[in-house]
């Protein structure tokens, strides 16, 4: 596929150290819009929207973010958020900024902990991005949809 010098300089961002130190992809070689199609496939087989998955990861930021670096437990969850100083633009390019928020969610009951930025829901909400298999922040949306107990 020959891309447009605009998905061109949208390419790049994606890669190391352009946006963050580690990038989007990982050590994943297919295209950005390849990774979307198959997570949206598995989202579909799951019956979760990439919305609701959104809406739930950004339910436990906003529970987190009250005890701002302190843990909170609610329900089977411990949560904890991180929020740095700084923005992150995002790599798809529309000209909005995003928080540095990290939060590590644990789920009691499974045993599971999941890490995601705040970044990663804006991925997944607006682009269904869960990026590249390898990268420090890939989610893959089985993992997600059972630690946030969506699958209940
Ligand atoms: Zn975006």
């Amino acid at each position: 596929m020959k891309l447009t010098p605009k998905e061109q300089i949208i390419e790049k961002n994606f890669k190391l150290g352009a946006i963050t130190k580690d990038g989007f992809m990982g050590d994943d070689v297919r295209h950005v819009h390849d990774i979307i199609q198959h997570d949206a496939m598995t989202l579909e087989k799951l019956g979760i929207s990439s919305g609701e998955l959104a809406a739930r990861m950004q339910f436990f930021i906003d529970l987190g973010k009250e005890a701002i670096e302190n843990i909170v437990d609610w329900n089977e969850y411990t949560i904890q958020v991180i929020w740095s100083r700084g923005m992150l633009p995002c790599p798809f390019g529309e000209p909005r900024l995003h928080h540095k928020i990290f939060i590590e969610l644990r789920n009691n009951k499974l045993n599971k902990s999941i890490r995601y930025t705040q970044l990663n829901v804006h991925l997944i909400r607006e682009h269904g991005f869960f990026e590249g298999k390898g990268s420090p922040f890939r989610l893959e949306p089985e993992e997600l949809v059972e630690v946030l107990s969506l699958d209940q």
